[in-house]
C-alpha cells in the first residue's frame, strides 16, 4: 500500500544514481540517511547535500552490519559496483554486496517496518533471446562467465527480496534498471557514454566495441529517478523495468557524442567484451500502466546536459 515517507535510507547513496535519489528525496521533504563505503562512489557526489536539513551521510560497508537509529519508512538498496570495469575488478565484493548486503538491507526494512526497493538490472536478462525484454522473460545469463558475478548477484538479490516478501511480509519492490546516464558518472568508470565523452573531449579516438551494431537503450537519470520514486510510492512489488525504450546502436551513440562535443575524434573499433549483450531494450508497458511513467528527456537533450556537466568538471 502507498505510504507516507518521512525518512529514507539509501544504500550506495554516494554513487551516481544514489546521489540523485538522495537529492530528489530531500527536495520532496524526506529526511535521508545515505550509507556508502565509497568503493565506487565518493563523498564528493553528496557534498552539495551536506548541511541540508534532514541529510546524513555515513561511511559504512553494508556487508558488515547496518544499524540506523530511529524510524525509517523506505529503504532504497542501491549499493553495488555497477559498471563492468568495477565489478570485474571487484568480483567478490560484488557478489557479497548482492547477497550479504541485501540480507542486511532487507533486515533493516523488516526491523523498521519500512518499504524496501532494490536496484536490480537489465543484466538479469543476460544476452537476451527475447526482444524487447518484458519482466516475465527469465533471461539468458552465463553464470560462470566474467559478468556472472554481477548478473547472478542481482538474480540472487531478486530471489532473496521475494522470499522476504513471502516469508516475512516485508513490503518489497524490485526495479530492473536499464542503462542510465547523466551527471556524476565517473569519466573512467568504463561505461560507454562517459568513456565516449571523455575521449571526445580529449580529442582521443572514441573506442567502439566490435562493429558497434549492438544496441543499448539509454535513459536520462532524471527520468529514472522519477520512475523509481513513483514505484517506491506505489506499493507495487515489481519486478518492473524502468528504462528508455529508444534503442540506439553503440556506433550511433559514439557518433552523437562526437557531434555533441564538437570533437574531431575518429571512431576506433576494439574487441567486444566477453558475453557483451547484442541487444537491449525494455518493454515498459508495466511501468506506463501501473505508474503512468514514461521517459521525458530525449537523447539529444540528455546528452547535451551530460556533456555540459563533464565540461563543468574540467574535462575538455
Ligand atoms: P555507482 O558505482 O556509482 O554506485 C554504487 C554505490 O554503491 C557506490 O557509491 C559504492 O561506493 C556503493 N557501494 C558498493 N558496495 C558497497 C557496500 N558493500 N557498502 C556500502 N556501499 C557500497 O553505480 P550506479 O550506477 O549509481 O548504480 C547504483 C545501483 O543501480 C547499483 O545497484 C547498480 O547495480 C544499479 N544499476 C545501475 C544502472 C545504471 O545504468 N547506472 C543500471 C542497472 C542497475
Amino acid at each position: 500500500m502507498p505510504r507516507t515517507v518521512r525518512r529514507a535510507v539509501v544504500t550506495g547513496g554516494a554513487g551516481f544514481l544514489g546521489s540523485h535519489l538522495c537529492e530528489a528525496l530531500l527536495d520532496a521533504g524526506v529526511e535521508v540517511v545515505c550509507l556508502d563505503n565509497f568503493v565506487t562512489g565518493g563523498p564528493g557526489n553528496v557534498e552539495h547535500l551536506t548541511g541540508r536539513d534532514g541529510f546524513r551521510s555515513l561511511r559504512c560497508d553494508i556487508t558488515d552490519f547496518v544499524h540506523v537509529p530511529g524510524d525509517v519508512d523506505l529503504v532504497l538498496h542501491f549499493a553495488s559496483p555497477a559498471s563492468p570495469v568495477d565489478y570485474l575488478k571487484l568480483p567478490l565484493e560484488t557478489l557479497k554486496v548482492g547477497s550479504t548486503g541485501t540480507w542486511h538491507a532487507l533486515g533493516l526494512a523488516k526491523d523498521k517496518g519500512a518499504r524496501f526497493l532494490i536496484a536490480s538490472t537489465s543484466e538479469v536478462y543476460g544476452d537476451p533471446q527475447v526482444h524487447p525484454q518484458p519482466e516475465d522473460y527469465w533471461g539468458h545469463v552465463n553464470p560462470v562467465g566474467p559478468r556472472g558475478v554481477y548478473d547472478e548477484a542481482k538474480r540472487y538479490a531478486e530471489a532473496l527480496t521475494t522470499a522476504y516478501r513471502t516469508t516475512h511480509g516485508v513490503d518489497t519492490a524490485i526495479v530492473r534498471i536499464f542503462n542510465t546516464y547523466g551527471p556524476r558518472m565517473r569519466a573512467a568508470d568504463g561505461r560507454a557514454i562517459p568513456t565516449f565523452i571523455r575521449q571526445a573531449l580529449a580529442g582521443e579516438p572514441v573506442t567502439v566495441a566490435g562493429d558497434g551494431t549492438q544496441t543499448r537503450s539509454i535513459c536520462y537519470v532524471d527520468d529514472l529517478v522519477r520512475g523509481i520514486l513513483a514505484l517506491a510510492a506505489s506499493g507495487h512489488p515489481g519486478p518492473m523495468n524502468i528504462g528508455n525504450p529508444e534503442e540506439l546502436s553503440v556506433r550511433r551513440i559514439a557518433e552523437d557524442v562526437i557531434a555533441a562535443t564538437g570533437s574531431s575524434s575518429a571512431l576506433e573499433f576494439v574487441g567486444r567484451p566477453v558475453d557483451d549483450p547484442q541487444v537491449r531494450r525494455p518493454d515498459t508497458t508495466l511501468a506506463s500502466t501501473v505508474l503512468g511513467w514514461k521517459p521525458e528527456v530525449d537523447w539529444a537533450e540528455g546528452l547535451a546536459r551530460t556533456v555540459a556537466w563533464f565540461r563543468s568538471q574540467g574535462l575538455g
